[in-house]
C-alpha cells in the first residue's frame, strides 16, 4: 500500500498532467473558446431542423458568417479531433470543451 505522502505525490503529478494537457489543448485551438461555443450553439439549432448531410456544411457556413480567416485550419483541427461532419462536431468536439 502506498503511504499518504506517496498518494499525495501521485495526486499532485496527476493534477499537473491534467493542467498540462489542458494548456496544450487551449494552445491547439485554431479559434477562441467563445467562438467554439457559438459554433456549438449554431449547430445545435441548425441540426434541430435539418439533418446532417455528412459534411461540415453548417460549420463552414458559421465560419463564413464569423469571417474566420483560417477556415482550413479550423476544419483540419475539427477532423483531427473527430469532427468529420456537423453532427460529429456537436457530439465529439463539444465534449472536449466541457470541464
Ligand atoms: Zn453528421
Amino acid at each position: 500500500m502506498p503511504d499518504k505522502t506517496e498518494k499525495a505525490r501521485r495526486k499532485q503529478i496527476q493534477r499537473e498532467l491534467q493542467e498540462k494537457a489542458q494548456i496544450e489543448f487551449e494552445q491547439s485551438l485554431p479559434i477562441s473558446r467563445e467562438l467554439f461555443q457559438n459554433l456549438f450553439d449554431f449547430l445545435d439549432e441548425e441540426l434541430e431542423g435539418n439533418a446532417c448531410n455528412d459534411s461540415l456544411k453548417m460549420t463552414k457556413q458559421f465560419l463564413g458568417f464569423q469571417n474566420i480567416q483560417n477556415k482550413e485550419e479550423v476544419e483540419n483541427w475539427l477532423k483531427e479531433n473527430g469532427g468529420f461532419c456537423d453532427c460529429e462536431v456537436l457530439y465529439n468536439i463539444e465534449e472536449l470543451f466541457e470541464e
